[in-house]
């Protein structure tokens, strides 16, 4: 019985205690990661649809999340901003998986995600390399070794997995409140500033409009109301979010939120100021896209500050963990 024991003891060591002791030595302590969360089940592939082709194509799980990275953020971006677009891409695409089991998107039904912005633009490597100059397979190279880094990790939020992973170019400084924008509100998606955005693209970006242009821009893309008659003196911004982008104007007699005046007139962004010039409206505005969650830009800046994916993740999508 003796004998027994000390076998099975000496067993024991050899099975847990050698690699816990290797495990200690090399890695500098022990990470135990959850991997995961429960429910959750990673494919080896999934089906995209393409917009123009209108056909379904299969496509390994982890390449579509490689090319979608490189559809959606510029390869020369620095690495740690790069695995940040990585691991956001991945949550955002097994998020429509899972969703898809309950309701099919209706734009297109026969795949839980397609390639356009509508979803997450993916392209292939073929039409990424023609889009870009010559060189980029350089920065490419850079990004699949980012991508491959993150491999698997994926945001959650109380251990549940981040069903709203939004991201977009840049924010002019300041993230916004999710309910401010679109219509839901997420813990995590709340406004945060977003400090190292310094040669972001579209800031101080100026365009001008014509009060015609603009009764016209509004009448077309919004018909259930009638600004009447619009003047100078009845173009005014009347209120704004948390995060200091146009919540409602007054235009002419009628009342526009900044997301709609924003998407009749072609805006980058609805964190924008008005001045009037000889007649016309001028809107000066800053960052680009919807404002919500991690700004690419944004990220960007952090990761040359020195700060690694995960924090850069933690920092745009509040109280949430990656792994
Ligand atoms: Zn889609």
């Amino acid at each position: 019985m003796k004998k027994m024991i000390g076998l099975i003891m000496i067993i024991i060591f050899y099975l847990v205690g050698i690699p816990l002791f290797i495990g200690l030595l090399f890695g500098g302590g022990l990470e135990i990661l959850p991997g995961p969360a429960k429910g959750i089940d990673v494919p080896d592939t999934v089906d995209v649809w393409l917009s123009d082709e209108k056909k379904v194509v299969e496509v390994d799980f982890e390449d579509y999340v490689t090319r979608v990275t490189a559809s959606e953020m510029p390869a020369d971006f620095d690495e740690e901003a790069l695995k940040a677009q990585s691991v956001a891409a991945r949550t955002y695409v097994m998020a429509k998986i899972i969703k898809y089991e309950d309701k099919k998107p209706e734009s297109h039904p026969k795949a839980p995600v397609c390639d356009s912005t509508h979803c997450q633009v993916y392209k292939t490597e073929k039409q990424l390399i023609e889009s870009h100059s010559e060189g980029w397979e350089k920065s490419f190279e850079k990004l699949k070794k980012a991508c491959k880094a993150t491999e698997g990790q994926m945001l959650y939020f109380d251990g549940e997995l981040v069903m709203q992973p939004l991201f977009f170019s840049s924010s002019g400084g300041q993230t916004e409140n999710s309910e401010d924008v679109f219509s839901g509100a997420y813990p995590y998606l709340v406004s945060v500033s977003s400090p190292y955005e310094e040669g972001a693209s579209h800031s101080n970006e100026k365009k001008e409009f014509s009060i015609n242009e603009i009764k016209k821009a509004l009448k077309k893309t919004y018909s259930d109301r009638e600004p009447g008659t619009i003047s100078i003196n009845n173009i005014k911004i009347v209120s704004r979010t948390a995060g200091g982008r146009v919540e409602s104007m007054q235009i002419g007699e009628a009342r526009y939120k900044g997301t709609e005046v924003r998407n009749a007139l072609g805006l980058s962004s609805t964190l924008f100021n008005i001045s009037f010039k000889d007649e016309q409206v001028v809107f000066t505005s800053n960052g680009y896209g919807h404002g919500v969650g991690l700004s690419q830009y944004g990220a960007n800046g952090m990761a040359k500050e020195g700060y690694k994916y995960k924090e850069i993740l933690m920092h745009y999508y509040t109280g949430t963990q990656v792994y």
